[in-house]
């Protein structure tokens, strides 16, 4: 799993949110293929743990929810994303890199 360290604040990042209108898009990510929704602030009701950067995803805070296309794990394998996490989680360094 690749750990995060920094945040990615560089410039305009990918705002899922705005490209996929909440409708499921699928991303590639580990090796395997991922439907990604956006959530909402509105429908951010509680805090989740971002895999990206191990911090919380406070309630409130609009986010991406990704789950595995192939269907293993179904819904129980959600995970809940900074939106920005998941649009950098391909140029995260796999790990050792403290910024
Ligand atoms: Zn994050």
């Amino acid at each position: 799993m690749p750990r995060a360290n920094r945040r990615r604040d560089d410039g305009a990042p990918l705002d899922l949110a705005r490209v996929t209108g909440g409708i499921p898009q699928r991303a590639r990510y580990a090796g395997g293929e991922w439907f990604v929704r956006s959530v909402t602030g509105a429908g951010a009701q509680r805090a989740y743990l971002c895999p990206g950067c191990q911090q919380d995803i406070s309630v409130g805070v609009p986010h991406v929810v990704v789950w595995p296309a192939d269907g293993l794990g179904g819904v129980d394998n959600r995970r809940h994303w900074h939106t920005q996490c998941w649009s950098a989680r391909e140029r995260r360094r796999p790990q050792g890199s403290f910024r």
